[in-house]
């Protein structure tokens, strides 16, 4: 067979050579470490596509590489109307930095498929004229065919060997289609033996024993556009890509992509085969499905208000686990002052936790300052509760005096998980909210002395003591009422008193603040002051 004239007839007009093209990228620099995330726009970015670029960003960003944004775009039928502009807004949003791609700019370009036609084209040209690719005309029902007579012989299903018809055409078959209008596909004319196996090491996996590839995969689809294994092996190759991290369910095509490397004579990038994400479910473990697990939508989290940064140290705990002991044990710690191994990752399914989720954004929230937190919970709270914003804003220096409740010292509070759980923890300590009574408060019980708890406040409370002070002055206090100091000695002799130091502060937790449990009550006191104090016990007075 006359190769170039196979290649001619194929691609009469071809633009641009291998060549020219080629020319077109510059290599990138000796060393340098390049990533992407190559996701298909089908739609909003989802907590698994968020791990896969995460893990891609954190690897190359590391190394001090790049980090760019592919677009998958050739499977026409799957592609959803702003799906490009909706995942790189969600990829933004989630705090993911991008040194490259569509919208962003690079000279590695265009970062979208679809745009790269010709490219994949004038290569397809170039395997042509070599002898490695073939057009192949079979229609659908005769593709039904081949794959009924290989069920019913129990051979392996696939266009390879006896079955690879396309092959055996002659150039003027071939010319006889093509003027006919035959629609057609441009295979890959596979050189390997499925019986011999060779060695691959993974980054992630380790060394795998796979076989070698004698399928005649499509590289050009009937529309011209290129297969994922063709469009994948031509971008990584001239957008200088070092490696591949991408979802264990591409392992198996290894030996297709590593043939088409050999095939175009150049180096194959490092792959690096993550496992999914999953989830425990009952008994057993499955993936986490974007379409049944509310936590694999990134609005669940938005409207919760965990940022993304929280969202992060959580994942870097799952690209490798001993980031966590790292993050626990340093209060400065940061992600990227960690270095991530490959081989540390999960080789099985990445358990993805929520509870676990929680626990280190309650950790990333106990280590900002009330500044700090104040300036983050704003935006959210514009967004989604504006009356709560209207009196953050309106009461600037009492919200940051509220936030630092039991925080910034040494053992600070850990019971804000999320933006929304700051108002769940402080609504009471605004006035505008606790005379509300749509917000529910801890009912007053009979046994509560408020008329002695009006007293302390009368003769004893002072809004300057330090709380050492406050603290014994206060048991003095109930002491001279007949209340135990400790709970010990109220255990040890219950008849001797008639109630404790707990029960006290327990009233003056339910008739100040509506709640049986609070942070620090000194503190709480300080930023309420007499003033509203008295305010609120009256309240209360006029409820018994
Ligand atoms: N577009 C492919 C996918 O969404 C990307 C795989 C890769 O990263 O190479 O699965």
């Amino acid at each position: 067979m006359d190769y170039q004239k196979l290649a001619t007839l194929l691609f009469p007009n071809l633009s641009m050579t291998r060549e020219e093209i080629e020319a077109q990228y510059p290599k990138r620099k000796d060393g340098l470490v390049v990533t992407r995330f190559a996701p298909s726009p089908t739609g909003f970015l989802h907590m698994g596509s968020l791990y896969a670029s995460f893990v891609s960003s954190v690897f190359a960003h590391q190394a001090n590489g790049i980090f760019y944004i592919r677009i998958e775009d050739t499977d026409q039928k799957r592609k959803v109307e702003d799906g490009v502009q909706k995942i790189l807004t969600d990829l933004k949003k989630e705090e993911i930095v991008v040194d490259e791609g569509p919208m962003i700019g690079g000279e590695y370009g265009p970062y979208i498929q679809s745009e790269r036609k010709e490219i994949y084209q004038a290569f397809v040209y170039d395997l042509v004229q070599k002898g490695y690719a073939y057009p192949s005309f079979e229609t659908e029902d005769e593709l039904e065919q081949i794959r009924m007579i290989q069920k019913e012989k129990k051979d392996r299903i696939g266009y390879y060997g006896i079955y690879a018809k396309g092959r055996t055409l002659s150039l003027q078959e071939i010319e006889t289609f093509i003027k006919m209008g035959k629609p057609y596909v441009i295979r890959l004319k596979a050189i390997g033996d499925f019986d011999k196996k060779f060695e691959f090491k993974d980054c992630v996996k380790g060394k795998i024993m796979l076989p070698s590839n004698d399928m005649d995969i499509v590289l050009l689809k009937q529309d011209g556009l290129p297969t994922y294994h063709f469009a994948h092996v031509i971008d990584d190759y001239l957008m200088g890509t070092t490696h591949v991290i991408r979802g264990d369910e591409w392992l198996s095509s290894i030996p297709i992509h590593l043939q088409l490397f050999r095939l175009l004579e150049v180096k194959a990038p490092k792959y690096a085969h993550i496992s999914p994400l999953t989830k425990k479910d009952g008994e057993s473990v499955r993936k986490l499905s974007k379409r049944y697990d509310k936590e694999c939508s990134m609005e669940y989290y938005q409207k919760l208000g965990i940022p993304p940064k929280a969202i992060q140290l959580y994942l870097a705990t799952l690209i490798n686990p001993n980031f966590e002991n790292y993050y626990l044990s340093d209060k400065n710690a940061c992600i990227s002052n960690f270095q991530f191994e490959y081989r540390k990752m999960s080789t099985g399914g990445t358990l993805f936790d929520l509870t676990k989720l929680n626990f280190i954004s309650k950790l990333y929230f106990s280590r900002l300052t009330a500044t700090e937190l104040y300036q983050m919970i704003l935006p959210y709270y514009e967004e989604y509760d504006p009356s709560f914003y209207q009196l953050l804003i309106q009461y600037p220096k009492e919200s940051i005096a509220i936030l630092n409740v039991e925080r910034e010292i040494k053992k600070p509070r850990k019971d804000f998980a999320s933006f929304s759980d700051v108002k769940k923890e402080s609504w009471y300590l605004y006035d505008e909210l606790y005379f509300n009574s749509e917000y529910q408060k801890e009912p007053i019980k009979d046994t509560y002395d408020l008329a002695l708890v009006t007293q302390y406040f009368d003769e004893v409370f002072k809004e300057t003591d330090d709380k050492e002070t406050w603290y014994c002055a206060l048991k003095e206090f109930i002491s001279d009422h007949g209340y135990a100091k400790t709970v010990k000695e109220y255990e040890q002799y219950p008849e001797r008193y008639v109630d404790h130091v707990g029960d006290f502060c327990e009233m003056i937790r339910v008739s100040l603040f509506g709640r049986l449990e609070t942070p620090d009550i000194y503190e709480l006191l300080k930023i309420l002051k007499k003033e509203r104090i008295y305010k609120r016990l009256q309240q209360y007075e006029t409820l018994l």
